[in-house]
């Protein structure tokens, strides 16, 4: 096929052509739990890893194949696996290196449910998640120890929109052995992390990726290029006998095959002990999704652009975060890491406090009120009395979130129809 690297192509074509007993040029749904072996030598190669193949679909499927394929080339990446939704992703990125005694350090700009995550259910599974302030990518350093196997961070983590330091993390990690896994979901097309040094990108695709609120997903990109050999004592997961599977130690056993120890042993391990495999259907869903992803995002990014731009000149509104307005550090980090769009999200902090921010919701009549981001619809959600109300005020402030916080998620509506809309929710805030 012919050697093609740009967004528009990869997400329409990579890993497809047609169905070779059916001519179908979608890709079909592959509702099927298991796989007939061609003889039991065939069957012995898959199970031994000499030969891959399709075997049982907790492991794998070729309709959620041609999804990973299509992910792992936009991402700069050489093998990818699909989970049930973005939390399984993180989860597996993590525990597929870390295990009980180990830790990784964190950034403290990141999802909630990541946080959640990785502050309780990962520190009661014996992974201490050490959370740093990303501004300085010096913390990073400075909170490792000989038990560090992964550093961890999100590209465009909301609600701050304070674009994450990629390189420079990277560098500090790559010397020690310790790889850099980023959260891309709030910038996929914008940004490439795997450009930028990153070992390993998750997704939740649940959002930009299907685009269309209709499917839970998440995936696991693996950039291929962390040197996990040299790094024997940093990394014992990938370099010791795993009994888990007679005794395979992963950047041996799977050399083989290309760079893919890493993704290889979450998708035979964790994926094959925990489950949390994605369903062929939402495969396809996302597949769908992906096609046009290209064209959504840049619109949305247009749109989010003249939003922010124009709630900058309400008098209702008295601060605007939007990633084209940021100055100094921030700005520089903006310019070195996103390219063609600064991401549909928009915060900004509305007059009158925590009673305009619900009143404000209350009355959109066009943008949605919902927890999610990154639909083809426009949404919209005030942290302070949803998402982030369990936490105290001064967890909240830290978290960039104010009582009159609210995030916009921009979509592909008219922008005319769009910011109509969010001004009369505005004005009706004030009364
Ligand atoms: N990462 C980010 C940045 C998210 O915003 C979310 C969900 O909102 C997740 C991960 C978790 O994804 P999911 O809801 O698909 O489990």
């Amino acid at each position: 096929m012919t050697n093609y690297n740009k967004p528009e192509t990869i997400t329409l074509h990579s890993g497809w052509r047609s169905d070779p007993t059916t001519g179908s040029v979608a890709v079909p749904i592959h509702q099927t739990t298991s796989y007939q072996f061609n003889d039991t030598q065939h069957a012995s190669n898959l199970f031994s890893l000499t030969e891959l193949g399709n075997i049982y679909t907790r492991i794998m499927n070729p309709t959620t194949d041609v999804l990973e394929k299509r992910l792992a080339q936009l991402e700069g990446g050489v093998a990818a696996l699909a989970t049930a939704s973005g939390q399984t992703a993180s989860a597996i990125a993590v525990q597929n290196i870390a295990k009980v005694g180990d830790n990784i350090v964190c950034s403290t700009d990141i999802y909630g449910g990541t946080w959640n995550l990785f502050a309780n259910t990962l520190k009661d599974q014996g992974i201490e998640v050490r959370f740093v302030d990303p501004s300085d990518p010096n913390n990073f350093l400075e909170a490792t120890n000989e038990k560090t196997r992964a550093y961890y961070g999100e590209t465009l983590p909301n609600p701050k929109l304070n674009i994450f330091p990629i390189k420079e993390v990277a560098d500090i990690g790559r010397k020690l052995g310790i790889p850099l896994i980023i959260d891309n979901t709030a910038s996929p097309i914008i940004s490439r992390p795997i450009d930028h040094g990153a070992t390993i990108v998750v997704h939740s695709t649940t959002k930009y990726i299907g685009g269309h609120g209709t499917s839970i997903g998440g995936i696991i990109i693996d950039s291929g290029q962390f040197d996990w050999e040299s790094f024997k004592e940093r990394q014992p997961l990938l370099n010791n006998p795993d009994p888990s599977y007679h005794g395979a130690i992963w950047t041996e056993a799977v050399k083989p095959l290309g760079p893919i120890a890493y993704i290889l042993k979450a998708r035979v391990t964790l994926l094959r002990d925990i489950g949390g495999a994605m369903s062929p259907f939402n495969a396809f869903q996302f597949i769908q999704g992906l096609e046009t992803l290209p064209l959504r995002i840049k619109e949305q990014c247009k749109n989010a652009k003249l939003v922010a731009e124009h709630l900058s000149l309400s008098k209702a509104v008295t601060k605007v975060i939007y990633p084209s307005l940021f100055a100094g550090e921030n700005k520089n980090r903006v310019n070195k890491y996103l390219n063609n769009g600064y991401g549909a999200l928009v915060g900004f902090e509305i007059e009158g406090g925590i009673d305009a921010g619900k009143k404000f919701i209350d009355s959109l009549e066009l943008l949605y009120h919902v927890a999610n981001i990154g639909d083809s619809r426009s949404l919209a959600i005030h942290p302070a009395s949803t998402t982030h109300s369990q936490l105290n005020s001064k967890d909240q402030l830290k978290a960039g979130v104010t009582p009159s916080y609210v995030r916009l998620s921009i979509g592909i509506e008219h922008i005319e129809d769009i910011i109509s809309d969010i001004d009369q929710a505005l004005t009706k805030s004030k009364s």
